[in-house]
Order: C-alpha cells, then sequence, then structure tokens
C-alpha cells in the first residue's frame, strides 16, 4: 500500500463505531464523486478488491452495508494497531467475497467432473492478508458466527465451510437487505451444516434406501422397461419428504406438485404413497377399465394425504404431459385456485413445489413466463419452491456446454431475485439443510426459491439406453461411484450414530414392503373429506336437459346494479356514455348489446354466489372497449368494480389484466379450472390467433386432459374472430384447428351471434353441472354491429340455441328454394345482402355451436325444408380453414338424401387472410354473393 494511504489510515486511527461511520460517509461521497475525497481515500476505496462478476451497484452497496454494520455497533472496538485496520477493511471484503462468490468453489458435483477456474477473490492473497495474519482477530462485521470478533483463521475456516462446503449458496444477486441478512444468519450460523438428531438421520437414511430399493426392484423386476429411474438423485426422496414435514409443521394444509417423468414413479411410490403392487400391475401391462384413453406411467399424478406434526397435509401431484416444463403454470394455477377457495391470499396454506431437469429450466420459455407470473397480481402463490433434478447430462445424451449459456441452469431464477442453493446431492444433510433453509424463505418472504440438486444418472436416459456410447469418461466414473445410501449409511456408521447392521434391516424392511406390496410411506393417509367435491359434476353430457330461466325482475335488479356507479366517480368520457347507455339498457329504454349482456351474465353467476375469474391482456377493458368491468377514476386513477358491488354475500367477481404472454396464462388458468368446479374461470386472448401461442396447452391439456387422466376442467376460453380485413394475424383464431381437436365429445366450440347468446353461453357453462372446455370464436366488430342487440326477456329465457333459424317472418319455407349454413359475424353481412337483394328464397341457418354438433337440432330446423335442394356452407375463412373440411360431414348427414352441400367461401390460402383492405372486402362481397346466388 502506498505510503501516504497508509498515512490516512493511521491518522484515522483506530475503526472504531464512530469511524467507521466517518468512512461510510466518505465512501458515500467517493460513489457519488470520487474527486470529492482526498487523494489518499480515493486510492483506499479505488484499491478495495474487485468482487468479479457482482454488479458493480450491488458491490457498493454491500461494502456501505459493512461499514453501517459496524457503525450501529458502537461498542466493537477493535483495537488493531497501524497496517491492520487496512487489513480490517480487506476482512470485510472478504466476507463480502465468500458471500458472493463462495458457491463457485463449493463441493456441489457428486462425480467431481465439473471443472471450474479458482475464484481469485475467495483467496487470502487477493485481499492482502495471509495465514501469517490468522490469529489476529479482526470484527466480522455482519458475519453471523455470534461473535463480534474472530481470529482471521477461524473466520476463514467458518467462510470456507459454510459457503464452498456441499452448499453453494447464491443470493447475493438479491437487492433486500432483509432477506440477505436473513439468509446469511440461517447459513452462517451453522456454517451450513444440518443440525440433526439421531431419529432425524434415520429418517434421512430411509428416504435413501426407499429411493434406492424401488429402482433395484423394479430393475430386477421389470429389466429394460422405462421407468425414468431416479438412481443418483436419490436425495429427491427425503428432500420432498422433508419439504411436506416441514411445511405441515407450519400450518399448511395443501401441497401440489409438478415433475416431469425422471424420479416419477419413485415420488409416486415413495412420496405420495401409491400401493407398489398398483405399479406393478401397470408395469406387467393391466389397468382398471379403461375410461377415456389413458396415459403412460409415469405421467399420471395422484392424490393422497401425508401425516405430519401439524396434521395431515393434502398432496396432489398433477398429471403432466411429455412436454417439460408445461406443468408449472398448471401447478401454479391449481395452487391459486385452492388458495382463493380458502381465502388465503398470502399462500401459507397451499404449497407449489415444481421439479425440474437441467437443461429444461434453462431451455424452456415457459420456466420465464412463471417466475415473472410469480408476483404479478393475477397470478401470485405466495413463492414456490422450485427443485431441479440436475443429473448434468441434460437430456438424453446432451452436455451442459451444450444446452445452456450461463453458469448454472438455474440463472433464470434471477430475474425474480430468488435465492438459488445449489446443493451436492450425495450430501443428504446438506441437502436438507438446503430444503429447511428454502421452505422458510418462502414461507417467510412469499417469494420463489430455488434449490438444484446437483447429482448424476446412473443409467442411460431411460433403462434401454446405452449411455457410455456419448458419456464415456462419465460413466466410468458413474459405475464406480456408490449410491447416495450406501455412503449414508457408511458415514452415519462411522459417526456411530446408526450402525451398518441397523441399515441394512431397515433395507430388508423396505424390501419386504415391496415383496408384499404394501404401502411404503409411514405417514401416507387416506385422503379426507376433500375441500371440493367433483361428483356432482362427474358424469354429464352436453345435451343433458337444464334449466337456465332467470326472473325478468331479478334480470333487471342485477342489470340496474351494475350499469350504475357512485357519484363521486369520475369516469373517462367515452366510458360514461357506454354506462349511460347500459342504464337505458337496464330500463328496457334500450336492447342490450354484448358488452352489457356478457357483463350481465357475470352479474347472475356471483349472484347466485359463485366465482367468476377472468384473465387476459386486457381483460379488465375488453381488447375492443366493450367490457368496462373495472372503471378508472380520472381524478385519482382508483378503481371501482360494478361487478363486486352487487350485494352482501355475493360471489367473488376477480378480473385481472394478465402478463403478456399466452401459453403460461392459459396453462395457469387451466390448472386454476382442473382445481375448481365451482364457478366460471375465463380466459380471454387478445386476438385469437395470439392462441397459437397456447397450442401445447390446447393439444396437451385441455382438448385431452379429460379423455388421458379423468380430470375435468370447464375453462371457457375467449378468442375473438373474425374477418374485418385486419390482415392475416388480426382475422382468424384458427377455428379448424380446434375443431380438428375434437372427438369424444372433449370440449364444445361456439359461435354465439348476438348478446343474449353470449349472456345464456356463458351462464351454461356453469349452471349446467357438466364441466367441459368450451373454445369460443368471440366477436370483433360485431360488439357493437345496430343488429346484434337482444332484449332482456332474450337473455332471461335461459336458452342457449345451438342453432338459429330463419328469424325473418318474411321468408316463408315453402318459397326457399336455398339454405344457407353459417356462423358467425358473416350472418350479419348475408342478411343485410339479402334484404338489398329483395331475396325471399334463401334460408339463412346459424350454427352457434360447432361441436357437439347439435344434430338433432339442426334435424329439426330443415324439417320445413325437405323441399329444398341447395345447400350451402357459408364461411369467411380459406377454404383450407374454418369449419368446412372439419364439420362438412355433420352438415351432409344432415340435409335430404339426393340434395347437395356447396362452399361459399374464400378459396384456400397459405394464409389466414390478406394484408390489403380493399382484397378483403372484395373477397367478403364475393362470398356473400356467391352464398346468396340461387342456381
Ligand atoms: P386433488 O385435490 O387434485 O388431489 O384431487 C382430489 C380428488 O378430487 C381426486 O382424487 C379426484 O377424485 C378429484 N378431482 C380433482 N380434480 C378433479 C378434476 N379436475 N376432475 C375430476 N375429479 C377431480
Amino acid at each position: 500500500m502506498p505510503e501516504g494511504v497508509m498515512k490516512a489510515w493511521l491518522e484515522s486511527s483506530h475503526l472504531s463505531g464512530a469511524n467507521t461511520a466517518y468512512i461510510e460517509e466518505l465512501y458515500e461521497s467517493y460513489l457519488d464523486n470520487s474527486q470529492s475525497v482526498s487523494e489518499e481515500w480515493r486510492q483506499i476505496f479505488d484499491n478495495l478488491p474487485k468482487i468479479e462478476g457482482a454488479d458493480v451497484e450491488y458491490r457498493h452497496s454491500e461494502i456501505r452495508e459493512e461499514f453501517r454494520e459496524l457503525a450501529k455497533q458502537n461498542q466493537k472496538t477493535v483495537v488493531v494497531s497501524g497496517g491492520s485496520d487496512a487489513k480490517q477493511v480487506k476482512v470485510l471484503q472478504l466476507i463480502n467475497a465468500y458471500r458472493f462468490r463462495g458457491h463457485q468453489n463449493a463441493s456441489i458435483d457428486p462425480l467431481d467432473l465439473w471443472k471450474r477456474d479458482q475464484v481469485r477473490d475467495l483467496q487470502l492473497s487477493h485481499h492482502d492478508l495471509s495465514e501469517n495474519d490468522f490469529d489476529r482477530e479482526f470484527n466480522v462485521g455482519s458475519f453471523a458466527s455470534g461473535q463480534e470478533q474472530m481470529k482471521l483463521g477461524d473466520l476463514y475456516k467458518a467462510l470456507r465451510n459454510t459457503y464452498c462446503g456441499s452448499i453453494g449458496a447464491e443470493y447475493m444477486h438479491m437487492t433486500s437487505t432483509e432477506e440477505k441478512r436473513w439468509l446469511q444468519q440461517r447459513l452462517e450460523s451453522v456454517q451450513s451444516k444440518a443440525q440433526l438428531t439421531t431419529a432425524e438421520k434415520e429418517e434421512l437414511l430411509k428416504g435413501l434406501i426407499a429411493a434406492d430399493g424401488l429402482e433395484k426392484y423394479l430393475g430386477a423386476k421389470f429389466p429394460g422397461a422405462k421407468r425414468f429411474s431416479l438412481e443418483g438423485g436419490d436425495s429427491l426422496i427425503p428432500m420432498l419428504k422433508e419439504l411436506i414435514t416441514r411445511a405441515g409443521a407450519h400450518g399448511t394444509k395443501e401441497v401440489v406438485m409438478g415433475m416431469a417423468h425422471r424420479g416419477r414413479l419413485n415420488v409416486l411410490v415413495n412420496v405420495m404413497g401409491k400401493n407398489p403392487s398398483k405399479l406393478f400391475d401397470e408395469f406387467a401391462g393391466k389397468h382398471d377399465d379403461l375410461v377415456g384413453s389413458g396415459d403412460v406411467k409415469y405421467h399420471m399424478g395422484y392424490s393422497s394425504d401425508f401425516v405430519t406434526p401439524g396434521g395431515n397435509v393434502h398432496l396432489a401431484l398433477a398429471f403432466n404431459p411429455s412436454h417439460l416444463e408445461i406443468v408449472n403454470p398448471v401447478v401454479m394455477g391449481s395452487v391459486r385456485a385452492r388458495l382463493d377457495r380458502r381465502n388465503c391470499n398470502a399462500g401459507d396454506l397451499v404449497l407449489p413445489i415444481t421439479i425440474h431437469g437441467d437443461s429444461a429450466i434453462a431451455g424452456q420459455g415457459v420456466v420465464q413466463e412463471t417466475f415473472n407470473m410469480s408476483q404479478a397480481r393475477a397470478f401470485k402463490v405466495g413463492g414456490s419452491i422450485r427443485i431441479v433434478v440436475n443429473n448434468q447430462v441434460g437430456f438424453t445424451t446432451s452436455k451442459p456446454e451444450d444446452t445452456r449459456s450461463g453458469e448454472y441452469c438455474t440463472e433464470i431464477a434471477k430475474m425474480v431475485q430468488a435465492p438459488i442453493f445449489h446443493v451436492n446431492g450425495d450430501d443428504p444433510e446438506a441437502v436438507v439443510l438446503a430444503t429447511q433453509i428454502a421452505l422458510d424463505f418462502r414461507n417467510k418472504f412469499k417469494r420463489d426459491v430455488v434449490i438444484d440438486l446437483v447429482c448424476y444418472r446412473r443409467h442411460g436416459h431411460n433403462e434401454a439406453d446405452e449411455p457410455n456410447a456419448t458419456q464415456p469418461l462419465m460413466y466410468q466414473k458413474i459405475k464406480k461411484h456408490p449410491t447416495p445410501r450406501e455412503m449414508y449409511a457408511a458415514k452415519l456408521d462411522q459417526e456411530g450414530s446408526i450402525r451398518l447392521d441397523k441399515s441394512k434391516e431397515l433395507a430388508e424392511y423396505y424390501r419386504k414392503l415391496l415383496d408384499e406390496g404394501q404401502c411404503t410411506v409411514e405417514q401416507w393417509r387416506p385422503m379426507t373429506e376433500h375441500s371440493v367435491d367433483w361428483s356432482p359434476f362427474l358424469g354429464h353430457e352436453w345435451d343433458d336437459a337444464y334449466d337456465g330461466e332467470m326472473s325478468l325482475d331479478k334480470l333487471k335488479t342485477l342489470a340496474d346494479s351494475i350499469a350504475n356507479f357512485p357519484a363521486e366517480l369520475k369516469v373517462q368520457s367515452r366510458v360514461k356514455k357506454i354506462y349511460d347507455d347500459r342504464k337505458k339498457m337496464a330500463s328496457g329504454e334500450k336492447l342490450l348489446d354484448w358488452g352489457f349482456a356478457e357483463n350481465l351474465a357475470y352479474a347472475a353467476i356471483v349472484d347466485d354466489g359463485k366465482r367468476v375469474r377472468i384473465t387476459g391482456q386486457d381483460a379488465g377493458r375488453g381488447t375492443f372497449f366493450h367490457r368496462h368491468a373495472v372503471l378508472h377514476n380520472q381524478k385519482d386513477a382508483s378503481t371501482y368494480l360494478p361487478l363486486q358491488n352487487i350485494r352482501e354475500g355475493q360471489g367473488p367477481f376477480d378480473v385481472h389484466d394478465s402478463v403478456l404472454s399466452e401459453v403460461s396464462v392459459l396453462a395457469f388458468e387451466y390448472g386454476y379450472t382442473t382445481a375448481e368446479p365451482n364457478g366460471l374461470t375465463i380466459w380471454e386472448a387478445q386476438f385469437g390467433d395470439f392462441a397459437n401461442c397456447a397450442q401445447v396447452v390446447f393439444d396437451q391439456f385441455i382438448s385431452s386432459g379429460e379423455q388421458k387422466w379423468g380430470r375435468l376442467c370447464g375453462l371457457t376460453m375467449l378468442l375473438p374472430h373474425g374477418y374485418e380485413g385486419q390482415g392475416p394475424e388480426h382475422s382468424s383464431a384458427r377455428l379448424e384447428r380446434f375443431l380438428q381437436l375434437c372427438a369424444d365429445h372433449n370440449m364444445q366450440v361456439c359461435i354465439p351471434s348476438t348478446p343474449a347468446q353470449v349472456f345464456n353461453m356463458l351462464r351454461r357453462q356453469v349452471v349446467r353441472p357438466m364441466r367441459r372446455p368450451l373454445v369460443v370464436m368471440s366477436p370483433k366488430s360485431l360488439l357493437r354491429h345496430p343488429l346484434a342487440v337482444s332484449s332482456l326477456e332474450e337473455l332471461a329465457s335461459g336458452v342457449y340455441h345451438n342453432v338459429i333459424g330463419e328469424i325473418d317472418e318474411d321468408i316463408k319455407a315453402e318459397n326457399v328454394e336455398r339454405v344457407v349454413f353459417c356462423s358467425g359475424k358473416v350472418y350479419y353481412e348475408l342478411l343485410d345482402q339479402r334484404r338489398k337483394n329483395e331475396q325471399k328464397n334463401v334460408a339463412i341457418i346459424r350454427v352457434e355451436q360447432l361441436y357437439p354438433f347439435p344434430e338433432k337440432e339442426l334435424a329439426a330446423e330443415l324439417e320445413q325444408y325437405s323441399h329444398v335442394k341447395q345447400f350451402v356452407w357459408c364461411q369467411e375463412e380459406p377454404q383450407n380453414q374454418g369449419a368446412w373440411y372439419c364439420s362438412q360431414h355433420h352438415f351432409r348427414q344432415a340435409i335430404p338424401d339426393g340434395t347437395y352441400l356447396t362452399y361459399a367461401g374464400r378459396k384456400a390460402s397459405a394464409a389466414p387472410a390478406v394484408g390489403y383492405m380493399s382484397v378483403h372486402v372484395k373477397e367478403q362481397q364475393a362470398l356473400v354473393t356467391d352464398a346468396l346466388n340461387v342456381e
């Protein structure tokens, strides 16, 4: 250190509390403007060791924090002389360096194959310290050792134990000092060593015995069968059991888990308590009488109860498809539904746990989306525990350098400042400690936390795979590597807490349970009475009779209550006009438009005490300015929701503008709806075509979840659709894709064309006990079409017409020569053109539900047209799109023998719509003319 600098230190005397405050002040000024402090001080601050990889602002904030901490502790006087004061600062820097970068030298890889650079900041010499200073006492600032001063030798050892042992704790990217201090306290006070009783160690050992025992048993009994073995990541089982037990002890009532294939069978048997004999039957190809198509065993979900010191905790493992990671938002949605049901905003009562693969967490965008949702109002669940089973192979044969660009697979978690614990899967006690801290962090701060369980994969991708073909060195090492169970049993024997004989006995007992086909989880309990009863919703069909009629008086009262808002609320002028009109509609002075009828449907549902939940990118206002369920006070930006103010004791009305995502929001709402059958849950796409970003959710959950897994889902999806010249991307919700997914009455596809229809369609979805997805091609221009209006009486009828026949009294059946079938807004264009043509020989029939196809209703409607020979399907979409290919067989079946069905619509096209308004108008006119053109 230059002489002048040393002099400055000497002149400032010792680092007493007062002096640290003074130094902090100087440091603040230096940060603002380095020229504001003397040359000597500038040199000192310039020379403070840099912590590579740490953001400059974090680095400075940490140093400031240290000074502040010291200043607070006035009594802490370190009586050291001369140059030691400089060393004192360096010691604080050393502590800081370990907190920032200790994880980079932590011993987290069980195979010790991960070659990592030495981190200079972690070396004493980088801080001008050496072993010669080991006997000197220094103030340790905020280092949570319980001592104010420590010998450097002891401190150094404590730092290495805490930050470079089996837990690599990454948390200094977080900005909250409170959260960082809390984590430091938890880690440093025990030097990252779990404090376990012998009984707890035995429990841990039992978890490893179970994990290992099941895989060996399955391997021997069903050699070569795919089971996606957990072996190598065995610690996952005691980790999950610890999480559930501890959560239960702190009052959690339900745990919902999502995971991909690896280790899933092990979790089902050794955590969820699935009877192993049932699993063996599945391996042997036996199954219950099939309901639907069924699914492979490593996709199956499960439900059970698990006893904990705080009472029973209900466990639900979500069913999942092969698309890794998509189950995460589904789990979060399910948790949110359960929290809402329990009126628990904070999230304490239900815990989400998601289990990820190392390549998937880094590679799949839906992970980022769920992190982004984790604190958003519509989607928060009080934080989730995210576990990575990091077997360092990624998927199938991949290496980390091919699957990610970041240092760790967990980098994405930093976007929400989640703490990340990288933990060596071969050290089960460290795993337990990381688990406890992670859970406590989640419960205290209600935010996401990540446990990166660094382990290995003992076999290939599946059991028929040969891993040596692609990972020779790793697998040579794995072959010789003892199992976590063997290592832990040997450790416990060595320390004298549990002898090997006892370990052997425990393993034999576990094997006996498997032989006898008995549940292996002591804590397993049969499911007790559940907070939601699904039985009223089972076994219904779409065409079951239902009574949706409402009294007109009731409807008027509801209309009145939602058309009004407090006088002091100043709403924007266009919105005021809409509400003024609604008042007239409520009084019967005006016919109802779409927006009001839709709001009225929600009013009727919440008035019945049921919940309505709507999310979408502009859900509160409506993309096309029609809903205005949320009123924004122009005076102070406060909000008012008429639908939340209908009456005391009404059902909740939740409307949320969503994060800008389709896939994770739709998956979340699917998860919500599969956990909550009471009420109406809606996802609205901003434009229908954006729904294709969520295609995986439609394919793998919404259209097939009931058939594969027997899980009902009454989710409603509003997908704006209609050809209005807005170009290829804002015209079509790709109706054809939904129709192509339809079979087995798996979902409903509706295209309502009037306000009364939308009112009754939405109510029907709740009043009728059937819970099946409802896909709606919802309107845009129709929202304000002068003919798209309905009376209160039509709403009150309580009927959704799957088919609407000819309504024009001037069209007499006997004069009709041609029948045009259509759906959606083109109806109004056909009507308009027919009126202009003064045609009386064409009847127009609207099919308002394309699936399940209303055969009977259409047949009844067609009875009067038995003499007609010309039947036409008219659509706006190109011929290869829309309903033509998927639905024409229904129409052909409905029309009389000897007649024919033709097509009037756009010609086949690769793009959904043209980009030029003039071309659009021409095409639209042509298809309408074509449809009405009686031959
Ligand atoms: P869970 O709370 O998800 O563990 O579900 C508990 C039980 O409720 C399950 O075992 C099923 O019997 C039933 N259940 C849950 N969700 C659904 C659903 N979406 N459809 C039908 N039954 C369900």
